[in-house]
């Protein structure tokens, strides 16, 4: 569990869970084998339309929480169920430790409950003086060494079989081995007969069925079979997002669930439980049934235009399977309860601002959580906005404050990288800087060379480019971005070149400033939506037939949150769509558009691979043309692993957490390295920054272009 006070020591445990070599060597095999596990169990089906169909289900439920809550209480209480209904985590604890005293139990066996996580269930009823005893292997094993769970769905990822063959060896008073059959033996042996024994079972639910007061669990373990039928009193705990109005709604979901969960077809065990059934120890022969449903901010979030879809969240833990940062750091350091993604937006909710403060900023808007969860939840944006809220609440950050006044006065901003670049002199080495500036000389910085300011902007070589085209079969306005414009201007001149050459009129605005991404990273919404508001006065959409962009973290920015942030603005909000739809990447237009033949490049065959930007290949949806582009331009493009896996950048992600950024790049192009790559190329310059900065620290005989310079060097 995530409990810093400040991002300092959030920082420092970061970095002590870097150091973790097991739990980071099992992580990272199961985010590398997770994605084909996925295809496979995903394989013949229409995932998006399953997701949409979840999404819009779930939604609906969500929206009449009330309603459902009403009919499944009374149907269940016509099958003899008691319901309760807590408003805040502490009475839910309350309301069960007022159930075990009732029905005089003291011994409770309990399978795993996310819910009973994020209430301390436990410690509630041990301070009621109950026994409690987790049942599922891997909750048994976090209980006894006093620990949270690391994931949502396999709560002890995190340790080794030497680790709970120790734990095991301390329990039994025994020797035990490390193999895992008999590990598995020992737990059974052990919890065997404390299931015997016990009184009370307590469970969660994935599902309650209101037409029929019906509850679902969805397990791989036998546990919780035992722990809903063996003890004379059943109590389930849920959260009232769990509420569905039919069992087509459920047998929905569990075709989403476990697939995209661990990639199984379906888990082991699915039971369903509707109503006391017989039992000769309980009260007139029946079996005393309790279900708790748990508000704790469920119903004002299910009224909230922007969070509701976070009720959406079937607890699959995909989000975190697929996260660079969970991979490394594990779910005690990337989440409070709740992990991974949608543990950044419910920490909130749930446990408050103080838990979440430090925790939400951990995010590169990488998407891969996005592009995974089986309800379709915008989990990067809810990030944001979540990010948003928090900063609202508090001293805003002096960065923001200074980057919001900066970026939105483009002559000031512009002017202050002309003078950066007569006060780099002194430091400058070639195309880098020769160290660091101040602010970042902490050594956890020094993992990438930072790049020098170019000698002239491309805004001031392009008054002397040679742009004339005869009849030209398109008309494209080109969008720079700052970090082109100013440190990587050789990129666009080189696109002028070829798009000149290929008959596309390109034309310049220079009016047009920073995307205004940055800011929108940094929660800085207002200031986003107006650079946003400047950049469409400065680049008609109307006069050109797409607006083009070698930046991937523009393009994605300028295609899906320019409408977004100027929906509210009645007299922009179609030019913003406008603005969108006509925005096309480099790459992608040169594929489907231009299709330059073979015959224009020499056939090098250099081994080269292709790093996809996140907000190219997510944000964007481009996935196969640049890497053909690569091929046709005589290059040897190779298909390397994890080519769609986030560099680390994240914008201001790498200044504010330098450690984890570091890791994650520097592994990539370890692998790479390993490959025996020579080009890596690639569609963002801010991608180039991090990757071609980490290159140099290195010394390696990779190369970074983007697939422009790729494109241009290869041209005959
Ligand atoms: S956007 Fe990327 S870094 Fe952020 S939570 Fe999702 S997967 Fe993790
Ligand atoms: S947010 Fe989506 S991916 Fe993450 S646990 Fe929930 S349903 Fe699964």
């Amino acid at each position: 569990m995530q409990t810093a006070d400040t991002l300092k020591e959030y920082r420092k445990e970061l970095k002590q869970a870097l150091d973790q070599e097991f739990q980071r060597q099992a992580l990272d095999n199961f985010a590398r084998a997770y994605p084909t596990g996925r295809t496979k169990a995903f394989a013949g089906r229409d995932v998006s339309e399953l997701v949409a169909d979840i999404g819009r289900r779930k939604d609906w439920a969500v929206q009449h929480m009330d309603e459902l809550f009403a009919q499944f209480k009374a149907q269940a209480e016509a099958a003899g169920v008691h319901v309760h209904l807590a408003a805040t985590d502490r009475e839910a604890n309350e309301i069960i430790a007022r159930i075990a005293r009732k029905s005089k139990c003291t011994n409770i066996v309990k399978s795993k409950s996310m819910t009973a996580e994020e209430t301390l269930l436990n410690h509630a009823l041990e301070e009621n003086g109950l026994t409690v005893t987790e049942t599922d292997l891997g909750e048994w094993i976090i209980q006894l060494r006093n620990e949270g769970p690391s994931h949502m769905v396999m709560p002890a990822i995190h340790l080794s079989r030497d680790e709970v063959s120790r734990l095991f060896t301390e329990v039994t008073g025994r020797e035990q081995g490390t193999d895992i059959e008999s590990l598995v033996k020992v737990a059974r042996r052990e919890l065997r007969q404390r299931f015997v024994d016990a009184d009370m079972g307590i469970s969660g639910a994935n599902f309650a069925i209101a037409e029929s007061g019906t509850l679902g669990l969805v397990t791989n373990e036998g546990n919780g079979r035992l722990v809903t039928t063996l003890p004379r009193v059943h109590v389930a705990l849920l959260g009232l997002d769990k509420l569905l109005p039919s069992l087509d709604d459920a047998l929905t979901i569990l075709q989403g669930l476990p697939r995209n969960a661990t990639g199984q077809a379906i888990t082991s065990y699915v039971t369903w439980i509707t109503g006391a059934v017989e039992c000769a120890p309980g009260p007139e022969g029946r079996k005393e049934i309790h279900v708790v449903f748990l508000d704790n901010g469920r119903r004002a979030l299910a009224q909230d235009p922007i969070f509701s879809q976070a009720l959406r969240c079937v607890r699959c833990g995909a989000c975190a399977n697929v996260c660079p940062i969970y991979r490394l750091v594990g779910g005690h350091r990337y989440g409070h309860i709740y992990i991974g993604a949608i543990g950044l937006i419910l920490t909130y909710f749930f446990h408050g601002l103080k838990a979440d403060a430090n925790l939400v900023q951990n995010c590169l808007n990488c998407q891969a959580c996005k592009d995974v969860c089986v309800a379709g939840i915008d989990l990067p944006r809810l990030i944001k906005e979540v990010q948003v809220l928090i900063q609202s609440q508090g001293k805003k950050p002096l960065i923001n404050t200074a980057a919001a006044h900066v970026l939105t006065h483009r002559r000031l901003f512009h002017t202050m990288l002309r003078a950066g670049k007569l006060g780099q002199k002194p430091v400058q080495k070639g195309p880098f800087l020769r160290h660091l500036p101040h602010f970042l000389l902490a050594e956890e910085y020094d993992f990438k060379a930072l790049p020098a300011l170019a000698p002239k902007a491309f805004r001031d070589q392009w008054p002397k480019l040679d742009t004339a085209v005869s009849h030209p079969k398109y008309k494209v306005g080109l969008f720079t971005g700052c970090l082109q414009d100013f440190v990587y201007p050789e990129q666009l001149v080189q696109a002028v070149e070829f798009l000149t050459r290929h008959g596309v009129e390109v034309s310049f605005a220079r009016d047009q400033g920073c995307c205004g991404l940055p800011l929108l990273m940094l929660g800085e919404k207002e200031a986003a939506a107006q650079v946003a508001r400047h950049n469409i006065h400065a680049v008609d959409p109307n006069e050109v037939d797409f607006i083009l962009t070698l930046c991937a973290s523009c393009g994605s920015h300028l295609q899906e949150n320019y409408p977004l942030l100027l929906d509210q603005e009645s007299g922009l909000r179609v030019k913003a769509r406008q603005f969108g739809d006509k925005i096309i990447d480099f790459s992608s237009f040169v594929h489907t558009y231009l299709r330059p033949a073979k015959a224009m490049f020499q056939n090098t065959g250099v081994r080269t691979a292709y790093h996809a930007p996140c907000h190219l290949c997510r944000g964007m949806g481009v996935t196969h043309g640049p890497r053909e582009l690569l091929q046709q331009a005589g290059l040897e493009y190779v298909s390397t692993p994890e080519e769609e896996t986030c560099c680390g950048l994240g914008g201001t992600y790498s200044l504010k957490f330098p450690e984890v950024s570091g890791e994650i790049v520097n592994t990539k192009l370890h692998r790479l390295e390993q490959e025996g790559v020579r080009i890596l190329a690639t569609d963002c310059p801010g991608c180039i920054m991090q990757l071609r900065g980490t290159a140099a620290r290195r010394q390696g005989k990779l190369e970074v272009l983007h697939t422009v310079e790729a494109l241009t060097r290869q041209m005959r």
